[in-house]
Order: C-alpha cells, then sequence, then structure tokens
C-alpha cells in the first residue's frame, strides 16, 4: 500500500478501476498491444487528499501529439476569454501588474489579456500547443512548471500580480514543490487563481469517469487548506463554476492579504456536510461506482439482446475510464465526434472506432451513450431531431438512466 504524495500517511485504497489506458491515447489503428497502468484511487484520513495512487510518467501524458487543444471547443474559448475579463477587472490596477498562466494550452486566454495590453507570460509542457502560442506572439516557456523554473523567473525579476492555471494542478503530481515555486514568484499582494474538477461535484454525481491518468488530485477546500498552511498561503475566496462537469475556482493569497468571502465560508461549510473529510464517503462512492457498472451492463446487454444497434457521443477523455473500467467496448459500433484530431481513429484500449458528426446523423441506432454529459441541456437541444426520430440516451450521472422525448417533456 502506497502514502500519500503529500503528507506521507498511509492512504486507504477507494477504487480500483482496473488496467487503463492513457485516456487520450486515440490510436490510428485497432492496438491490442497499448500502454496501461493499474488505475487506482487512496484517501488520506490525515491530509483529507483523494488521489490516485500511481500514475503513469508525464511523458506518456503530455507530449508531442497532446490531442487536447482549447481552440478546439467553442465553449472554452468563451470560457477563458471570460477568465481574462475577470481578471482583468478584479485584479489588475497597475501598469506593472502582470499574469502568469501555468499550462497556457494554446494561449487563449493569454491572448485576451494581451489585448488588454497586461504584460504576461505562460508555462506550458506541450510542444505542439506551446508553438501555438507562440506563433500568435505570446511569451512562452515550454516546460513543466516547478520550483526551479520559478527560480529562473526570480532571478529575471518576474514577479506575478495574478498566477492562473486551468486543469492544469491536478496534473501536478508534486505538490509541495508547485507551492513553492508559487510562493517564489507570486506578488506580495497577488493572487493565484486556478480551476479544477471539484471533489464534492464527482462525489455528488458519482461521476468516477474524471478520474483518469492526467488527475492525480481531486480537490476541495478541506484537502487544500491543509496544503496551503505549510506555505503561508490561504484561500480567500472560491466560485463554483460549470466546465468538465463541476469544477471549483480557488483563490489563494499569501496568510491575511484577504478578507474570506461568503461563498468561500459557504463553500467550505457543505463539503463539511458532505463529509469530505471522512472515510465512509469515499467506500460509499465505490459502491456506487460499482453500481453503475453493473446498471449499464446489465441495461446494455438487454438493448444488444433485443438487437438494437448503440452508439456513443462524444469520444472525450472522462470516456476512456467509463468504458474501460465497465467493459462495454464490445456494445458500442462507434462513438461520433465533431474533433478533427480523433475522427477515424479508435478508442484507447477498447478500439472503438471514431467516426464524424454525419456517421451519427445518417446512421438508424436508437439508443446512444452520452459520453459527452457535462453537455448535456446543449446536446438535447442541438438534437432534437434524433428525439423526434423516437432516438434514446443512455446517461450514467448521477445514475444509469434511458431518456426519450417524453422523459424530457
Ligand atoms: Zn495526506
Amino acid at each position: 500500500m502506497t502514502n500519500c504524495r503529500l503528507c506521507n500517511n498511509k492512504l486507504l485504497l477507494i477504487n480500483n478501476f482496473g488496467e487503463m489506458p492513457i485516456a487520450n491515447a486515440f490510436q490510428n489503428k485497432v492496438n491490442n498491444a497499448q500502454f496501461t497502468f493499474n488505475l487506482q484511487t487512496g484517501f488520506c484520513n490525515k491530509c483529507f487528499m483523494f488521489q490516485l495512487i500511481d500514475q503513469p510518467p508525464p511523458e506518456k501524458m503530455f507530449h508531442q501529439d497532446y490531442a487536447f487543444s482549447t481552440r478546439s471547443s467553442m465553449f472554452m474559448i468563451k470560457h477563458f476569454q471570460n477568465v481574462a475579463k475577470m481578471i482583468k477587472t478584479n485584479f489588475i490596477s497597475d501598469p506593472d501588474d502582470n499574469v502568469l498562466e501555468i499550462g497556457c494550452n494554446d494561449g487563449v486566454m493569454l491572448e485576451q489579456i494581451q489585448k488588454y495590453g497586461v504584460k504576461n507570460i505562460g508555462v506550458e509542457p506541450s510542444a505542439n500547443v506551446a508553438e501555438k502560442s507562440q506563433e500568435i506572439g505570446l511569451e512562452i516557456i515550454n516546460d513543466f512548471f516547478s520550483e526551479e523554473l520559478a527560480l529562473n523567473m526570480k532571478n529575471n525579476s518576474n514577479y506575478f500580480k495574478v498566477i492562473y492555471a486551468s486543469n492544469v494542478i491536478c496534473h501536478l503530481p508534486d505538490l509541495n514543490d508547485l507551492c513553492k515555486g508559487i510562493t517564489k514568484i507570486l506578488k506580495k499582494d497577488g493572487i493565484f487563481i486556478f480551476e479544477e474538477p471539484y471533489l464534492a461535484s464527482i462525489i455528488k454525481k458519482n461521476s468516477f469517469d474524471q478520474i483518469y491518468d492526467e488527475h492525480v488530485y481531486f480537490y476541495c477546500i478541506l484537502s487544500l487548506n491543509n496544503l496551503f498552511q505549510n506555505y503561508n498561503l490561504e484561500i480567500f475566496d472560491s466560485e463554483e463554476i460549470w466546465t468538465h462537469g463541476g469544477s471549483m475556482r480557488y483563490f489563494v493569497s499569501f496568510k491575511g492579504k484577504y478578507p474570506k468571502t461568503e461563498r468561500f465560508r459557504n463553500s467550505l461549510h457543505k463539503e463539511v456536510k458532505l463529509k469530505l473529510d471522512r472515510e465512509e464517503t469515499y467506500l460509499n462512492f465505490n459502491k456506487n461506482c460499482e453500481k453503475i457498472k453493473y446498471d449499464i451492463n446489465q441495461t446494455l446487454a438487454d438493448l444488444k439482446n433485443k438487437n438494437n444497434e448503440i452508439v456513443g457521443y462524444g469520444a472525450t477523455s472522462k470516456s476512456t475510464t467509463f468504458i474501460n473500467y465497465c467493459d462495454i467496448g464490445k456494445y458500442i459500433n462507434f462513438i461520433s465526434d465533431t474533433s478533427h484530431s480523433k475522427i477515424n481513429k479508435f478508442t484507447p484500449l477498447s478500439n472503438i472506432p471514431i467516426k464524424d458528426y454525419s456517421s451519427f446523423q445518417e446512421s438508424c441506432h436508437s439508443f446512444t451513450i452520452l459520453f459527452a454529459w457535462n453537455h448535456m441541456k446543449e446536446i438535447f437541444k442541438k438534437e432534437t431531431e434524433y428525439f423526434d426520430n423516437g432516438g434514446n440516451w443512455i446517461v450514467y450521472v448521477p445514475e444509469v438512466k434511458i431518456i426519450s422525448k417524453e422523459e424530457i417533456e
């Protein structure tokens, strides 16, 4: 059994999802010899951090062909433009105030910050997306963020009013190193803002598909408070946001710099009520995961026995955990997706063909599994014709359910 990555306390094993490929490792052809690792989670009852027990080496996950690009999603472009506006409006007041983004991907947020005339630097380890940021004129350091990198920046007199990261901090296995790095280059009145999938949301929705190789930690205020207090940092504000099926945006400063907000206190109170600091919560979560696995298998086997054709909607990274843990690849004819980097490829390990959007419109399947469940409302609105033609959706968050037209009317 492994120890907590943060405080070295013995971890309690929670989920064992079995052998899992890299969630984003979409294959050019059917491949039965893919890299896998054992996807397991553990809970630390001392610092309350819910975490992966093993994580594949970073070069297996973030590399030249890293598939995710922010600009491929209109939702995310809009989201990051709003983030830039929020940072500019609330935290930038002096011409010297500058912004660092850790994991800036293809630079959507910083491009907007630049348009506001605010000085900025991006750090991005994946070369292909870092190049895209450089092409639009942004200053990018193509590296992983670390204390060492922060020290180099400090030597060049780079101190930041705002350090921002989205869906990145949960990727970094050494959080102590991150905190040391942040404290080196954050101005005295600076703000470290980061947003990540929210543990409370995962537990409430049983959305275990958020658990995959890239996400080594699943955060809540209770666990982050324990981490930050070691570095003279504290969360003073928090904002629940809709991205990735339920995320939290944390606002962190040096201790005592800013008053704690009402919504921060409310969120903390909710976490205590949800018992995110108790083992029983996580053991119960695992039971719910096992029930969903059982239910989806029953449902799909039954539909297949009645000769129904089943397809999937959205070849998401999340779906890799769901498909492989539940072992449902055998039921699914294909998954449709609109992203060019995925079309005509095959899903990791389960080898399900990924087809373009027109395949979804043209085929006469009556059941579609919604893997992009975090966009459920928009998708149901867009696909009214599918409903009208008698199509049914299968959702699995927070439980397995078939949704027909009558169901939502
Ligand atoms: Zn711990």
